[in-house]
């Protein structure tokens, strides 16, 4: 089909929820994506955080064939050893202790909000479930997860939303103070927050936020549905806010482009969701798991140290190119932010840049860059080359 073909096809038979790019993609390899014309596109998306191992990556795909040939799925009413696998390497690497393997990272932060209200009611009993989240945070689209979210844009049309959710400032122990009280039960945020426009919160506030946890039993929860799995040049961000999470959420580039999410919890929250309370069908999925083994392997320390230095090279070079519409770049490892100057309208900054063949995303205020892990020097000056002929 062709992409006239293909953009009909969609706006006829597929509910219009997403406002798309005129862009049709056929296929990839390593950080190039093609159109169904052939046209290339730099790719500094990964499918929102997603193909952290880009496209067609041997592994991956041999990985998945092999799976799928053995054993496509067969819930988890009977053992698998993929996904065992996986939750043996994310405990070992991270020093959480177990696992809960979901498909998608709103789906993710629901198993989390449930374990930290269980967590409250079980020692406590009723009336201790509120959680605080942060302004500007992104969570989710479910009826819970939205309302989880702190921004009012999304606490819209779907009344009644989930009750049991307020909202402090991030980096603001004042705020937090402000927004706790007895009914509390658990803190979440994610370290960067991503939709809200690559805002990392500071390693003194964190760690502050976590010895509060420590002090009044509140869980402290992180959403690293975005950060997790090597994107900001660690495996997971908490590793670099010297903070163990007592949940942590993660889903996006679990299985480098397979639908994957879960949480891992650590030793105290071990035993809080037991048999019969929490399910999915989909979950611990071998062929994503296989997917997510392939992931782990290539993400060696090594590699997440090059994470760092080409998020690093990528804004080093995206701030030398003094471009009219660019101010300040923010963020960390392969998750960088871009302040776009008054005047200028991202949005318009990201269609033309498509046009031009780079792949872009918006978030908060600014631009989002979000490059498959893997992208090579060669294509990252692609990249800022195509920057400056169509917005220098
Ligand atoms: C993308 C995202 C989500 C939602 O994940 P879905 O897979 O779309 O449900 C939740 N939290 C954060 C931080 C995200 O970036």
């Amino acid at each position: 089909m062709t992409s006239s073909e293909i953009k009909a096809l969609t706006g006829q038979y597929i509910m219009n929820t997403y406002g798309r790019f005129p862009v049709a993609i056929d296929h990839g390899q390593g950080a190039t994506l093609y159109d169904p014309e052939g046209n290339a596109y730099i790719d500094f998306t990964s499918g929102i955080g997603v193909c952290d191992l880009g496209y067609g990556y041997q592994p991956w795909v041999d990985a998945i064939a092999a799976q799928a040939k053995k054993l496509g799925h067969v819930s988890n009413l009977f053992y698998t050893e993929p996904s065992a696998k996986l939750a043996e390497i994310l405990c070992q690497r991270t020093g959480e202790s177990c696992v809960f393997f979901a498909n998608g990272g709103g789906e993710a932060n629901e198993g989390m909000i449930k374990l930290a209200r269980k967590y409250s009611f079980d020692k406590y009993g009723k009336g201790r479930s509120t959680i605080i989240t942060l302004n500007n945070s992104f969570h989710g689209r479910t009826i819970t997860t939205l309302m989880a979210t702190g921004q009012e844009v999304f606490h819209n049309y779907f009344f009644p939303f989930t009750e049991g959710f307020r909202y402090a400032d991030a980096n603001d122990l004042a705020s937090l103070e402000a927004a706790a009280g007895d009914d509390v039960c658990a803190v979440m945020m994610e370290l960067v927050q991503g939709e809200g426009g690559v805002l990392p919160l500071d390693k003194e506030y964190v760690q502050a936020v976590k010895k509060l946890c420590e002090e009044r039993d509140w869980l402290l929860l992180i959403d690293e549905v975005q950060t997790g799995v090597g994107r900001t040049g660690s495996l997971f961000a908490f590793q670099q806010y010297g903070v163990l999470p007592d949940v942590v959420s993660f889903a996006k580039g679990i299985a480098g482009g397979l639908p994957m999410s879960g949480i891992m919890a650590n030793e105290k929250c071990r035993n809080v969701l037991g048999p019969g309370t929490h399910a999915t069908t989909f979950g611990a999925n071998p062929v994503c798991a296989a997917a997510g083994l392939v992931v782990q392997e290539t993400l060696s320390d090594a590699f997440l140290e090059e994470v760092q230095a080409k998020g690093e090279y990528l804004r080093e070079r995206i701030e030398a190119l003094d471009l009219p519409c660019f101010g300040k770049t923010r963020g960390l490892g392969l998750m960088i932010g871009i302040e776009v100057k008054e005047g200028f309208n991202k949005s318009e900054i990201a269609g033309k840049l498509i046009d031009s063949g780079l792949l872009v995303l918006t978030a908060g205020p600014g631009m989002r860059l979000l490059p498959p892990l893997v992208i090579t020097r060669e294509e990252m000056d692609q990249g800022l080359a195509i920057m400056k002929k169509t917005l220098g």
